[in-house]
């Protein structure tokens, strides 16, 4: 028994017979496992489709898997209700509560959280050197990094986020320490140690020592996540991660696209991010990110590159050809990709999108408001920003908008499609992570009116106005993990 279910286990026995759960229970430990969850919601299993769940029974397995639902259509949907409330096995959410995927957030810079919000003032290759790395530097001090990773982690599940794709930093121990938090608080992660050994692009107080170094130490953190006493579940994943070309060697991408062979592991890395990061690697090699990246072994079904804003049509069709993911991070390209992400096109053309933070690159760890930054920024793409043209002279971009539905879509099921898990929606097979928006919560920002709001409103304006407050619970694997 680990340490979050001793947590759980003595504040569950209040559990009875088809409880209707209280608004406190924000505050309060709930344990789904081998119990049916009856919930309202909803979910987008594919992309703009949205899947109303009108009371639906949602059975729960011991593992924290779905592992079946039932509709009020179904007809057997009423008797297994009246068994499950028989046998104290019914968890009824309350009226004005409705139950989501949680948020995969594809792109975050765990070391970054103490600089949220700041920063933001210089580009990419100014900010890396003035901000990023003297702060990433100071996670040699297990300490700060203990402390660090322990509010960043407690934030992102009160705010939803119920798997993270991260990047820590070059150190072996404090990337440990990241590990072992995110199994310690029960959040679904995939961790890299950062690779970056080119002695032009990193400073001498934080790099990798040399290629081996770099491969090494890559090798040793997938060792210990995989054989970590308390991870038998595999809830934290090991993660490839070339912190991006211009920081790493030919020796360093070589041996690590190897590694990424042998070992099957998740492949993370910035791609063509902004002016600077794509002239870098194009003057270096003469080809894009995405083809020096796939000529490494580095572009494979779990490989997820970090904003893509630079991407040819050639890149694009490759990433495709791949199955590899983009990590589409909206806040942050507006101050340091200098461009939009085309994501609509790239949705169109079935390439695998979703949703990133880039903790600290993005002033927000919310994904409601990555979801909001996302719909903003391709309206702006498809009509322009120049007031002074007319109106087709500054709309030449073509078709870019994107609704709630995609949002929704790239923050929950299409981040599971980029990660090759079963997360992100609600199917039998798949892991029940899963938030609760209480949107009765009076220190909340959603208002519904019975007399205007019913069906996919409901979702829009959850995903337009919901914050915090309004999160009311974060299941991962059927444990709720936002204890207080
Ligand atoms: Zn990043």
């Amino acid at each position: 028994m680990d340490s979050l279910e001793k947590r759980h286990r003595f504040q569950v026995s209040h559990l009875h017979t088809s409880v209707e759960i209280p608004i406190e229970f924000r505050n309060t430990a709930l344990d789904l496992r081998n119990k049916t969850l009856c919930a309202s919601g909803f979910h987008a299993p594919e992309r703009g489709k949205i899947d109303i769940l009108d009371d639906v029974l949602i059975d729960v397995s011991a593992g924290g898997t779905i592992s079946a639902i039932h509709r009020p259509s179904d007809p057997n949907y009423r008797s297994i209700r009246d068994a499950r409330e028989e046998t104290g096995e019914l968890v009824t959410l309350p009226a004005g509560s409705y139950l989501l995927p949680g948020f995969i957030d594809l792109h975050v810079h765990a070391p970054q959280y103490p600089q949220l919000g700041s920063a933001l003032d210089v580009p990419l290759e100014v900010w890396l050197q003035k901000y990023t790395f003297p702060l990433e530097a100071r996670y040699e001090d297990l300490a700060f990094a203990r402390r660090s990773y322990g509010l960043l982690v407690d934030d992102l599940l009160a705010n939803g986020t119920t798997t993270a794709l991260y990047f820590a930093t070059v150190h072996q121990d404090a990337t440990r320490t990241l590990v072992d938090t995110c199994i310690e608080k029960g959040q679904r992660a995939l961790i890299g140690k950062v690779s970056m050994d080119n002695v032009d692009e990193c400073p001498d107080y934080y790099r990798d020592a040399s290629p081996e170094a770099a491969i090494n130490g890559t090798r040793a953190l997938i060792d210990y996540v995989r054989t970590h006493p308390e991870n038998t579940d595999g809830r934290v994943l090991p993660v490839i991660t070339p912190r991006f070309i211009p920081s790493c060697t030919d020796a360093t991408l070589e041996g690590l696209g190897a590694l990424a062979k042998e070992c099957g592991c998740h492949v993370q890395t910035h791609c063509s991010e902004s002016d600077w990061a794509h002239g870098n690697v194009l003057s270096r090699y003469g080809v894009t990110d995405t083809e020096a990246l796939d000529r490494f072994g580095l572009l494979g079904r779990r490989t997820v590159l970090a904003h893509a804003n630079f991407l040819t049509t050639d890149d694009m069709d490759r990433v495709r050809e791949r199955e590899a993911a983009v990590a589409h991070c909206p806040l942050s390209n507006v101050y340091f990709a200098n461009a939009v992400f085309p994501l609509r096109a790239a949705l169109d053309k079935g390439v695998h999108v979703g949703l990133g933070t880039d903790i600290s690159g993005g002033p927000s760890a919310s994904m409601l408001e990555n979801c909001r930054g996302a719909i903003l920024m391709s309206r702006a793409l498809e009509s322009g920003v120049d007031p002074t043209l007319d109106s087709a002279a500054r709309a030449t971009f073509g078709p870019a908008q994107i609704d709630f539905r995609d949002a929704f879509y790239i923050a929950t099921a299409g981040g599971g499609v980029a990660l090759d898990l079963p997360v992100g929606q609600f199917r039998p097979g798949y892991l029940f992570d899963a938030i609760v928006i209480d949107t009765r919560a009076e220190k909340g920002s959603v208002r519904l009116f019975d007399e205007f709001d019913s069906g996919e409103q409901i979702l829009q304006k959850i995903i337009n106005t919901a914050s915090k407050p309004n999160i009311a619970a974060t299941w991962v694997g059927g444990l709720n993990v936002r204890l207080p």
